[in-house]
């Protein structure tokens, strides 16, 4: 199970959608949101802090601590907001904000296409799934580079 959990921007402007892996961190860790416009001036602390494409994560790393027991010994051992996002205990809903909203979207647009010609549709869907990733890993996004 993840839970969805949406975070608003400190300029307030945007907003993205968070995961929780098995809800073994509380939405209480993201001490701060910063979408590519608020994030700009501000100093990136790694010990609490993750950047993706503009986007920085910040995290309540005293709270991440109380949880940590829940997590298997060795991710314990190495708490980090790379591992708190990496390993998807509190990383974007997709691979990055607003993923899943323009995902659906495109997919709506390739079911027209399912109607008329199933065929076409289950090979658009394929290249479709696999130059979406090349674009996002292209753009920079964390998660594209997984794996
Ligand atoms: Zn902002």
């Amino acid at each position: 199970m993840c839970m969805d959990h949406s975070v608003i921007c400190r300029c307030g402007k945007h907003d993205a959608s968070f995961n929780f892996k098995n809800e073994l961190m509380p939405p209480e860790t993201i001490e701060a949101l910063y979408c590519p416009e608020c994030s700009n001036g501000i100093a990136v602390n790694p010990v609490t802090m993750i950047k993706d494409n503009g986007w920085v994560i910040q995290y309540d790393m005293d709270v991440a601590g109380l949880y940590s027991s829940r997590l298997p010994y060795n991710e314990k051992e190495n708490l980090s907001p790379e591992l708190l996002f990496d390993e998807g205990y509190i990383t974007w809903r997709g691979v990055y904000p607003g993923d899943h909203i323009d995902s659906a979207e495109e997919r709506e647009e390739l079911a027209e296409l399912a109607k008329v010609n199933p065929k076409k549709y289950f090979e658009q869907m394929k290249s479709w799934a696999i130059n979406r990733m090349l674009r996002l890993k292209e753009e920079g996004w964390r998660k594209a580079h997984e794996g």
